[in-house]
């Protein structure tokens, strides 16, 4: 962006959000930049017929292109053609925790699962952590998934996805996020929205998790034993109906679970 130039506006930015499939319309790099096909030292403008979203690489490229070149890929956006959006996100170095919601879990390679689905987990590499992440839409198929810090999803399903190397965040609708990784800060942090078989999941910083008959809230869970990369340790395994199937309190140390007659679950009475 060249010294003085406003910002793209934010509704124009999601716009070519949108019709791009969230990424460089050459080559689905969900890292992007805004392009002036109509350049601005021609036309002072944001108008979004006239702008297509690309990556810094093919940003240099369309610039010496003529403006066909860039009018014809904006028409025919790779991510939109495979409805397909993949990435990577970049960790900070040695973080060991993961925070989802309002809870810590620390050194566990199966955060929660779901049926036996993991839903959340992660394991430590070289010092990094390596996210996996499967959000489900309604039919159980992937909605949003994480490997080894690989996104992939389709791109029909949202509303809006944001994309920078170290933080991810997918919309529903305005005001309405699905999910947030962020690998900027010392743990990484996770807050999502999502439903399995009807039943919403909401995890979110400094809101207790309602699973139906039972709240959980300030968990911070721990693996103690050797780290052992090869056996699944799992935090939390729920069921239909929000069944807790296995609290993994052998392992773990939960600082408190509340159960919804304000009783403690006491984490002790589960040696
Ligand atoms: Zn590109």
């Amino acid at each position: 962006m060249s010294k003085g130039r406003l910002q793209t506006p934010a509704y124009v930015a999601r716009q070519l959000r949108q019709e791009a499939g969230f990424g460089c319309v050459v080559c689905g790099n969900p890292i992007i930049e805004y392009h002036h096909i109509v350049e601005w030292s021609e036309r002072k403008h944001f108008e979004p017929e006239h702008m297509v979203v690309v990556c810094p690489t093919h940003h240099k490229e369309l610039a010496s292109q003529r403006s066909e070149v860039a009018y014809r890929y904006k028409k025919n956006p790779i991510n939109i053609r495979k409805n397909r959006l993949k990435g990577y996100l970049f960790t900070k170095r040695k973080s060991q925790s993961l925070i989802i919601g309002s809870m810590r879990f620390t050194n566990m390679t199966s955060i929660l699962t779901y049926g036996g689905n993991r839903i959340f987990g992660f394991d430590i590499k070289d010092e990094e952590i390596r996210l996996n992440l499967f959000i489900p839409n309604d039919k159980f198929n992937p909605l949003i998934e994480i490997k080894h810090n690989y996104v992939t999803s389709a791109v029909d399903d949202h509303w809006d996805i944001e994309f920078k190397p170290q933080w991810v965040k997918f919309r529903r609708k305005a005001g309405d996020v699905s999910l947030t990784v962020d690998f900027r800060q010392e743990d990484a942090t996770i807050s999502a929205n999502f439903s399995i078989l009807g039943q919403e999941f909401s995890f979110q910083k400094g809101k207790h998790l309602d699973i139906g008959h039972s709240v959980l809230g300030n968990l911070n869970m721990e693996y103690i034993g050797e780290p052992n990369p090869a056996s699944v340790v799992t935090a939390l395994g729920l069921g239909p109906s929000g069944r807790i199937l296995r609290p993994n309190f052998a392992m773990a140390r939960p600082q408190a679970v509340f159960l919804p007659s304000g009783r403690i679950w006491d984490p002790q009475l589960f040696p």
